[in-house]
């Protein structure tokens, strides 16, 4: 057997004690807990270092007067909570996007003063996609920190759910989230972002997407296609595959992956659990058996992470 690879697993959740009063429950010991029950999880799937987010809505569920002091009250206790395990944790900042401008400097605060290695946003703000020009204060100094912004779902909007899901709401309630609801609104926010000209403005700009780019592998040749005729310069393609990186959380297929790596090569891809929605020991089974060279399978359990998070 060859020596056990660093993993690092960076889209691993888990929930403010203030904050949590604005999220729905659900497995609420393991989202609580930042120490003996996680170590242990980890330590049986020899996950070695996660990157902790607050679970989803997480800031963006709140307005700006609530979030902006919150802000630094919960990254201050994140923070605090990962010094109690030191080379075990690192952190995504939250940021209290409701307030774009307050939201650029906490995540300015928490990266060059906490060590942050960037931000997770999740959802929409106030029902606003994240391309809307309010936001680009906070990728602008994104860019200018050179951190990434990890993009993840939350629950659709209240009229996308009457539209799209109503009569299998309350039958299928995972139809919202991770049965296809997550998905279709963050590959939309990341297919809004590449339209928006953000990245024209500023192309040091760095954006993840969880659950294996959230489909956009998939129908990057279809989309590229279908928007080819209205694109400036660079097509989609160029555009995604130059500023986006991609996890693996909650997504532990090979098709999938293989598909990723040959429409945006393994340098963009990280793996990660997705925990506690998603158990770490299927995670832990799969990586054993990737379709990877040695070399590949070091890039996506740590190399590309390292890299892309300085760690
Ligand atoms: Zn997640």
């Amino acid at each position: 057997m060859p020596p056990k690879s660093y993993v690092v697993a960076l889209e691993e959740h888990y929930q403010d004690s203030e904050l949590k009063q604005h999220r729905e429950g659900g497995v609420a010991e393991r989202l609580d807990d930042v120490g003996a029950l996680r170590l242990k999880e980890m330590d049986e799937a020899g996950i070695d270092l996660q990157v902790l987010s607050h679970a989803n809505p997480g800031l963006q569920g709140v307005d700006g007067a609530t979030g902006v002091p919150l802000a630094r009250r919960i990254n201050d206790r994140l923070r605090a909570a990962i010094e109690r395990h030191p080379g075990r944790f690192a952190a995504f900042a939250a940021v209290p996007t409701a307030d774009p401008k307050a939201a650029a400097d906490e995540l300015e605060r928490t990266v060059t003063r906490l060590g942050f290695k960037g931000a997770m946003i999740n959802g929409l703000t106030q029902g606003v996609f994240h391309d809307d020009r309010r936001f680009w204060p906070l990728y602008e100094r994104a860019a200018a920190l050179d951190v990434p912004i990890y993009i993840h779902p939350a629950l659709p909007q209240q009229a996308v759910i009457e539209a799209y899901y109503q009569g299998y709401v309350d039958t299928h309630p995972g139809l919202l989230r991770a049965g296809w609801g997550f998905n279709v609104e963050t590959a939309t926010q990341g297919i809004r972002l590449v339209l928006s000209g953000v990245f024209e403005a500023h192309p040091g700009l760095k954006i993840i997407l969880g659950h294996m780019g959230e489909g956009l592998p998939f129908y990057l040749w279809r989309i590229t296609h279908g928007l080819s005729r209205t694109m400036g310069e660079k097509t989609f393609r160029e555009i995604f595959c130059r500023h986006f990186w991609i996890t693996t959380s909650g997504f532990f297929s090979d098709p999938a992956l293989v598909c990723c790596m040959m429409e945006m090569g393994i340098d963009r891809i990280l793996f990660s659990v997705d925990y506690p929605f998603v158990d770490n020991p299927p995670a832990a089974e799969w990586i054993k058996t990737l379709p990877l060279s040695a070399e590949d399978r070091e890039k996506l359990l740590n190399g590309n992470a390292r890299r892309l998070l300085k760690l």
